[in-house]
């Protein structure tokens, strides 16, 4: 799996020492940092797909929650204090079995192999997944189509499961047989043994109370019988693409020293990071400086609310639609009404409940992140859409001039894409839009940036490369590209794509950049397609 084992160790022996320091001395403290802390793990195996892991924890979490608030639960009563000591300790050996058979992690690889596979592609597989099914015939094509996106398929007979093996990233479980207790039955007996794997069921058990139980038993997803074959393919590539997100970024805006600190120490063990003012006039600085993703406004300030704040923050644009959540001590109406009509999301109670508090946190950031994804991405490829992708082209040429160092801007687009439309439908020409992005996007370093530029063209921006490394990477991804084979009816096709690659500092201003690979791109296509074209 992607996750370091030994940062899943380090946070495993953290959670089991605030488990220990509450045992020892069942203080109300203890307890809230034992739930923080289990709050943070449980996030953690959420963030690096330890879906297995993650279903128990989260049930733990769930548990200690509802003792949280209740006044007459505290300190836990002795046969509760035995059950959660219970369940900590079975978390724990289910987590220091995967730690020790899952020793050897499976980086997620960008950049591409110089060897060839045996079908002709350079890359080595970054996920595994596993059929489980009696009909392997079935399964055969969409098994060919994940390995051209370096994902390894194997298939598994319901009864031939390897014993002795690496947990795979996803199990695609072929339930169409079963009836709903046997496919339950299974799925529970699949999530004891496998901590990290995802479990997709594909089953004609579709109606809600179906549905309900399959997820209950440790089901991930459930894709109905008659789901396509490409819905099927996209959501394991997503599942297997997991993008790192940089850590959520939030500012504190408290007078109050002592509260600031507690907030940014909560803030913290759940993985975030943030910046704190004491005072409003240090609000736009902060802004400005930190970026962050969300603020968290105190209410009750010298000379100045929360309100206040806010509608100045309010008056720059760049900042118009960044979350506030407010800290308020008591429940004024008349402000609360106030800061919402200001755009307030969420109003928190102090002393509040840190657990709740990082819940309620990251949901707003989730939702501004997904906003800002659907302002600057391309909705069918996921890619920086036209707008976006000139911007960092202008800012990476910018960088590139004050380091001195070169970039390289490949166009690239789709040979005879029209005819791939004409003669199979347009919603396979997406597809193979979707695979040309998602290739391109795993292939590429993380420091380079892709962008759909228009309808089947797409830019590349390679900071620190010149023409000729440049070339190397798209040349391959040019010649894997060729080899995907989309199927269609009882055949299949194939499609390719030529590019034209500019350089800085040959060229240095960004228009002028995209226009003279647009002029290379031409000149691969007179050349007869299927190939790169550099300048500079
Ligand atoms: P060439 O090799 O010269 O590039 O030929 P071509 O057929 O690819 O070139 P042309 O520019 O004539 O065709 C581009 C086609 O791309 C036309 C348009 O219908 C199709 N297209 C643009 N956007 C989309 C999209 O989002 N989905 C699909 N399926 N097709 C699209
Ligand atoms: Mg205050
Ligand atoms: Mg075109
Ligand atoms: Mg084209």
């Amino acid at each position: 799996m992607s996750c370091p084992p030994a940062e899943l160790q380090k946070k495993n022996d953290e959670l089991h020492q605030k488990w220990q320091a509450y045992s020892a001395s069942p203080r109300f403290e203890l307890f809230v940092e034992f739930a923080v802390c289990l709050s943070s793990f449980s996030d953690f195996l959420q963030a690096n797909g330890l879906s297995g892991l993650k279903q128990m924890s989260h049930r733990l979490e769930q548990r200690v929650l509802t003792l949280f608030d209740e006044a007459d639960q505290q300190p836990v009563p002795a046969a509760t204090l035995t059950d959660l000591c219970h369940q900590m300790e079975e978390l724990g050996a289910r987590v220091e079995l995967f730690i020790g058979s899952n020793a050897r992690p499976i980086e997620q690889r960008r950049e591409p192999d110089a060897a060839g596979s045996a079908s002709g592609l350079s890359l080595s597989p970054t996920h595994r997944v596993w059929f489980v099914s009696n009909s392997a015939s079935q399964w055969r094509a969409l098994m060919t189509q994940l390995e051209y996106f370096s994902i390894a398929a194997e298939i598994y007979r319901w009864q031939g499961l390897p014993t002795e093996a690496d947990e795979p990233a996803i199990l695609l479980l072929d339930m169409q047989d079963e009836t709903l207790p046997q496919a339950c039955e299974q799925i529970l007996a699949l999530r004891k043994r496998f901590s990290a794997s995802k479990l997709i069921a594909h089953t004609s058990q579709t109606a809600f109370n179906q549905l309900k139980e399959m997820l209950r038993s440790g089901c991930d997803f459930c894709f109905a019988q008659s789901t396509p074959e490409a819905v099927i393919l996209a959501r394991i590539i997503d599942l297997c693409s997991n993008e790192e997100e940089p850590p959520y970024r939030v500012l504190v805006v408290e007078d109050s020293l002592t509260a600031s600190m507690s907030i940014q120490r909560t803030l913290k063990q759940n993985g975030m990071d943030s910046l704190a003012v004491t005072k409003p006039a240090e609000i736009l600085d902060g802004l400005r400086r930190f970026e962050p993703d969300l603020i968290l406004m105190d209410m009750y300030m010298p000379d100045c609310t929360g309100v206040e704040a806010t509608r100045v923050i309010r008056q720059h644009a760049e900042f118009l639609s960044t979350p506030v959540i407010y800290l308020s001590g008591d429940g004024d109406m008349a402000l609360q009404v106030d800061a919402l009509r200001l755009g307030g999301e969420y109003f928190l109670t102090k002393p509040f409940n840190p657990v709740f508090l990082n819940a309620v946190v990251k949901s707003k950031i989730e939702r501004y992140r997904a906003l800002r994804r659907s302002m600057h991405n391309d909705g069918l490829t996921g890619l920086l859409n036209h707008r976006t992708v000139k911007e960092r082209l202008a800012a990476a040429v910018i960088a590139a001039n004050s380091s001195s160092s070169p970039l390289a801007v490949a166009m690239i687009d789709i040979d005879y894409f029209k005819t791939v439309n004409d003669s199979y439908g347009h919603p396979m020409g997406d597809q193979v839009l979707q695979s040309l992005a998602w290739l391109l996007k795993r292939r590429v370093r993380k420091t380079d940036l892709v962008g759909r530029y228009g309808g089947e063209e797409f830019l590349v921006i390679l900071p620190g490369s010149d023409t000729n490394q440049a070339f190397e990477v798209l040349d391959r991804i040019r010649r894997d590209f060729s080899f995907i084979k989309y199927p269609f009816k009882d055949t299949w096709f194939e499609t390719t794509f030529s590019a034209g690659v500019a350089q800085f500092p040959s060229t240095s201003d960004p228009e002028a950049l995209i226009k003279q690979a647009d002029e290379a791109l031409y000149e691969a296509k007179q050349g007869g397609r299927n190939c790169i074209i550099t300048r500079g």
